[in-house]
């Protein structure tokens, strides 16, 4: 077992703090005001391989493990979580489209992805919900060689900001799984419009819903076979779980490490509040589980890396390392007595970002259906 980042790993690690610590977390609260991330901000971390460094080179990838993206996404949200929303959203649909788009779709897509110069949302969940997302509605009628594409998704990170969408669709008569295809759409396509939420956090990356009405598509938008969408992005969430997981761990990380440095300066009682363990109990707590939340996220990555099934851990990951992020953060704004409470400082933003995050990408109970169906089969799920 040898649990420690090779040489390059270190140099890649440092280089990337280099990078957030000058351009990343001193913005990071302005960005929420600004409601957007910043193009030419993408484009620099497309430069230095910020973004998706695992896919491969032809395709404008670095070629690298996952290790590696979990270490960029973890440096970057250690600075600004919802930056490295770029990231996670970047890798996941990125190997989406590189392993299920034809050549001429992922050549064009996934080096604009890696480049920082191209955004492709996630389109699955609907206005009638995203846990039973198998049972979608949104319709794609075959026309000739084409597909139109009627319906709503909804609750999409990035609506206003994204250049394409990977759209989950019916094309099948099957009421599940068995009928659903996956379509590459330009934002500006004929027919798509989109509208963004008022949120409690997350607003520089933006929630929205994407409607698509009488929408033509080729058949060259299909990512994957036909009726086997839902097979293909489900086999993508256990990746995109781990580097949640490692995106909200950071994220809390430097809540706490600022509440370490708080309470050795901050005096009551004739001295450093440092010195009472009711105010360091609950940091010590934080450390401990943000550790391990972040050992187990790394361990699903090397997983992933080995080419072994990690589906159980990934939605350990998922439900997991949100809900110790948020009680972390807590802890450490609760640390910083009425300082803390004031949206000066960046733990109530913290705080609201990373709660979302307990929902997007599946909520805990789906996870903990996900661990128990591989613990035990389908005697675990609904249907
Ligand atoms: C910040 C954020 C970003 C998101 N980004 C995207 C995105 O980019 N693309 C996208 O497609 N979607 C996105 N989503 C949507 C997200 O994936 C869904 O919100 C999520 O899957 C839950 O679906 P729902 O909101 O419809 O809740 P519902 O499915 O209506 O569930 C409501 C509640 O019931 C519980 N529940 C449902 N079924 C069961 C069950 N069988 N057992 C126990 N409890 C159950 C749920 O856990 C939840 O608490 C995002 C959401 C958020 C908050």
């Amino acid at each position: 077992m040898d649990y420690s980042f090779t040489p390059e790993q270190i140099i890649f690690q440092e280089t990337i703090r280099r990078f957030a610590a000058d351009k990343l977390a001193p913005y990071y609260q302005q960005r929420e005001l600004d409601g957007t991330i910043d193009s030419k901000l993408c484009e620099e971390m497309g430069a230095l391989g910020m973004i998706a460094p695992e896919l491969p080179e032809k395709f404008g990838g670095l070629g690298l493990d996952s290790i590696t993206a979990g270490i960029a996404v973890e440096e970057v949200a250690k600075a600004d979580f919802n930056v490295s929303y770029i990231q996670l959203i970047g890798s996941l649909m990125g190997s989406l489209i590189s392993q299920h788009a034809t050549d001429e779709v992922a050549h064009r897509v996934v080096d604009g992805i890696c480049a920082g110069k191209i955004i492709v949302a996630l389109g699955l969940t609907e206005p009638g919900g995203g846990s039973d997302a198998a049972h979608l509605t949104l319709r794609a009628t075959k026309k000739g060689d084409d597909y139109i594409l009627n319906g709503e998704k909804t609750s999409i990170s990035l609506a206003n900001q994204a250049d394409e969408i990977v759209v989950f669709a019916r094309t099948g008569e099957v009421d599940g799984a068995g009928g659903i295809s996956a379509f590459l759409v330009p934002i500006n396509a004929t027919g798509v419009s989109t509208t963004c939420f008022d949120d409690l956090g997350s607003s520089a990356v933006g929630r929205g819903s994407v409607f698509f009405d009488d929408v033509l598509v080729s058949m060259d938008a299909m990512i994957g076979p036909e009726n086997q969408g839902f097979r293909v992005v489900m086999q993508g969430f256990d990746y995109s779980r781990a580097l949640i997981g490692l995106q909200c761990v950071a994220c809390a990380e430097s809540s706490i490490s600022e509440a370490w440095e708080y309470v050795k300066e901050r005096e009551a009682f004739g001295g450093p509040i440092a010195r009472f363990q009711g105010v360091t109990e609950p940091l010590a707590e934080a450390e401990t589980l943000l550790y391990a939340a972040k050992l187990l996220c790394y361990k699903t990555l090397w997983l992933r890396d080995q080419g072994e099934p990690h589906t159980s851990e990934a939605a350990m990951c998922k439900w997991w390392a949100p809900r110790v992020a948020f009680d972390a953060i807590h802890s450490a704004l609760l640390v910083h007595g009425h300082y803390g409470y004031s949206r000066e400082l960046p733990h109530q933003q913290r705080l609201r970002d990373v709660l979302g995050l307990q929902i997007g990408d599946g909520t805990q109970q789906i996870q903990k259906m996900i661990i128990s169906r591989e613990k035990i089969g389908r005697v675990a799920v609904p249907y």
